[in-house]
């Protein structure tokens, strides 16, 4: 039997908490719920706020709202109405100027507590009115009259711990601060001139004062930024190091531009000639086309597959949705005609005989391009040389798809594209394992989209506008939030408005689209309106991305309060692609302050970037889509947009690291290395 060899005199950081004095199995099942086996991992619960004892305030000094921390004597403790248990505790306090009184409901439980005559201190929000002074739930102490002055955490707690339970156990990992290692390497330190671990976790817990917590703070904040960066990093360089890349000729792409119905824009040539240049280096690409919808992501995609093809590689495509693939599929069919590539697609809803033929064309070499969906990368499907992989609308994608698609060739270049403009700030972070090209830039003669917003009352204008457009020869979308009625009482559906654009428009073709149709149903009503057959298409957010019908001049979106502004970005994107003027129609009936803000800003501007810097302010980092799909591990003190300048030099010390030692080898970055491996080993995101 094994012998218990932690005594609790003998407790380390490393012990479990149960051998901590006072902590019993309930608290231990608590603490657990907070992530806390042993000791250390208290070190990790960052306090939510701290209570400040050097502003230590007098009760006539009390301001209504304020936050503070007081001490008073106790004159009396009463219970007030209420049945057993569930009585308000009622505390009477003063100190030489004055009274003031703590309130806890449910307090019964807490009446031996306050002794009158007792010295307690209380900290809690006041709530001053008509000379009464009230803190509601304070969190108080025994207060000890010779206790230094100091800065104590507060901290986030969980059923069955106190505020004083989680004190006491991150004061016992701090006594024991010399058992933790440096968790960053002395590089880093130097570099960003941080302060240590130890001081970190102290000042972090119990601050010293306000300098020695910024200090820590920044420390804290920088570790999980770099912590962050080196694994993204690290996925990255894995895959191409080592191996031979490719080293292509790109001498070709230019027979390919210059058979285009158009000139390149000047952002697309930009964009196209890094992409280029990393095809022809021998270093896997790795590279992330962020463009605004309808900037021209497409052919530049092309000319890329165009390039490889020439050199005797596949390339794979793949898009997020069917339609998508189709269209794609049928867009390539055109730009490559004569070009003597043999393209075939690829999605799930094809039928088994058709996908049996397609994936023998890729093993065998007779395939060079494949566009699909997720199919392209299910286990079945091998590539006979694939060298170059692209996903179109990389958000849709987790970073583990596109890494299992490039799998399926020897080093193969990596091309994502997206029309989700991810402000620098995040993208520092987010794609640090990417390089960036940037297609800031729509192709000439494109008129701004006329934006417009609209209220119940005023629904029967946007239609007006619709039926206008649709009369004169244009197409239009009718974008509802559901596809049935049932899913919510106070939104229209797609079903229900497909039936009521019918009967206000009884002459006019009408077509309905959602995401739960077959896709053969799908397919057949997205080529009737490819052809112009069908004047006006309801649908439900599948034709979000990608769809290219230059015809098609409105996006009318109902209850717009439904949609994000990323997302009614995209929709408007399917609109203004051609050459009429276009308009986008927001009809929202909501006044709640996020959808009348959010309609604002599409009234207000077509720029993708600005839109998305205004979704990230509105919705926080930790809310921004795409963030949380990355399955990126959660950052708990860094805030990617507030500290963009620590994200900075954070990422600059990991390639200066990672030049140096590229497979963290080093002795001097071990423990680092070590950390950094349990940190992540959980998430999918990463296998180091
Ligand atoms: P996105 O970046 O949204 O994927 P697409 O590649 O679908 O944009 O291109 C949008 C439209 O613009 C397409 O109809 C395409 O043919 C057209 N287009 C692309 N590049 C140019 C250009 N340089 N000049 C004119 N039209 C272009
Ligand atoms: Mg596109």
């Amino acid at each position: 039997m094994a012998q218990k060899t932690n005594s609790r005199n003998s407790i380390g950081l490393y012990s479990p908490v149960t051998d901590v004095k006072g902590v019993g199995p309930k608290k231990a099942e608590a603490f657990l719920r907070l992530g806390i086996e042993k000791v250390a991992d208290v070190l990790d619960l960052y306090p939510r706020e701290y209570e400040d004892l050097r502003n230590k305030k007098q009760i006539c000094l009390l301001t209504d709202g304020e936050k503070a921390v007081v001490t008073a004597r106790v004159l009396r403790a009463t219970l007030g109405r209420g049945f057993g248990r569930k009585r308000t505790l009622h505390v009477l306090a003063e100190d030489d100027t004055g009274r003031m009184e703590a309130l806890f409901f449910n307090g019964t439980y807490l009446l031996p507590q306050f002794k009158a005559g007792q010295l307690f201190r209380f900290f809690g929000k006041v709530k001053a009115e008509n000379g009464r002074v009230t803190m509601f739930h304070p969190s108080y102490s025994a207060a000890d009259p010779d206790a230094q002055d100091g800065i104590l955490p507060v901290y986030p707690l969980t059923r069955g711990l106190t505020q004083k339970d989680v004190r006491n156990l991150s004061g016992k990992a701090l006594e024991h601060l010399d058992e933790l290692r440096e968790t960053l390497p002395a590089t880093a330190i130097a570099s960003a001139n941080l302060c240590g671990i130890d001081y970190a976790c102290r000042n972090i817990h119990y601050p010293e004062d306000d300098g020695p917590f910024r200090a820590a703070r920044y420390r804290l904040v920088y570790e999980e930024l770099f912590y962050l960066d080196t694994a993204l990093a690290l996925s990255r360089t894995r895959g191409g190091r080592g191996r031979t890349g490719r080293s292509f000729d790109t001498s070709f792409a230019k027979e390919f531009t210059d058979r285009l119905p158009y000139k390149l824009t000047g952002a697309q040539s930009r964009a196209l000639s890094e992409i280029l240049a990393d095809m022809q280096s021998d270093k896997a690409m790795n590279r992330l086309v962020q463009g605004d919808v309808g900037s021209g992501k497409t052919a530049v995609a092309c000319a890329a597959m165009f390039t490889a093809y020439k050199n005797g590689s596949q390339s794979a495509f793949m898009a997020p949705t069917d339609i998508l693939a189709r269209q794609h599929f049928e867009t390539l069919g055109k730009l490559f005609s004569g070009s003597g590539a043999h393209i075939e697609l690829l999605t799930s809803s094809m039928t088994s005989a058709e996908k049996r033929r397609v994936l023998k064309g890729l093993a065998d070499g007779s395939v060079d391009i494949a566009v699909g969906t997720h199919a392209l990368i299910s286990d079945n499907v091998v590539y006979k040389d694939l060298g170059l992989v692209i996903t179109d609308e990389q958000h849709r994608f987790g970073v583990s798809q596109r890494e299992t698609l490039s799998a399926k060739g020897v080093s193969p270049d990596v091309l994502v594209m997206t029309a989700t403009p991810i402000p620098r700030t995040l993208a520092v972070v987010l794609y640090a394992d990417l390089d960036i090209s940037i297609i800031d830039e729509l192709p000439p003669g494109r008129m701004p989209v006329e934006t417009t917003r609209y209220d119940a009352a005023g629904r029967n204008n946007a239609y007006d506008l619709l039926e206008k457009e649709v009369r004169s020869g244009r197409q239009a979308y009718v974008v509802a939030p559901f596809i049935e009625d049932s899913e919510a009482l106070d939104a229209y559906s797609a079903e229900a408005l497909f039936e009521e654009v019918k009967s206000r428009f009884p002459d006019l073709k009408c077509g309905l689209l959602h995401g739960r149709m077959s896709q053969q149903e799908k397919d057949s009503v997205m080529e009737r309106f490819y052809s112009g057959e069908l004047q006006i298409l309801v649908s439900t957010v599948v034709i979000e991305v990608g769809i290219d019908v230059p015809n098609a001049t409105v996006m009318l979106i109902e209850n717009s309060e439904r949609f994000g502004l990323a997302q009614m970005h995209q929709l408007r994107g399917r609109v203004g692609r051609g050459v009429h003027k276009s308009y986008c129609l927001i009809i929202t009936d909501s006044d709640s302050e996020t959808a009348v803000e959010r309609a604002e800003i599409m009234c207000s501007t077509t720029d993708g970037f600005v839109i998305a810097n205004k979704d990230l302010e509105i919705r926080g980092p930790g809310e921004f889509f795409g963030y949380r799909q990355h399955g990126l591990p959660q950052l708990r003190l860094a805030d990617p947009v507030k500290h963009s300048a620590v994200a900075v030099q954070a990422l600059r010390d990991v390639k200066a690291m990672l030049a140096k030692d590229p497979s963290l080898c080093d002795p001097q970055n071990a423990y680092f290395a070590e950390c950094l491996r349990n940190k992540y080993m959980q998430s999918d995101r990463l296998t180091l």
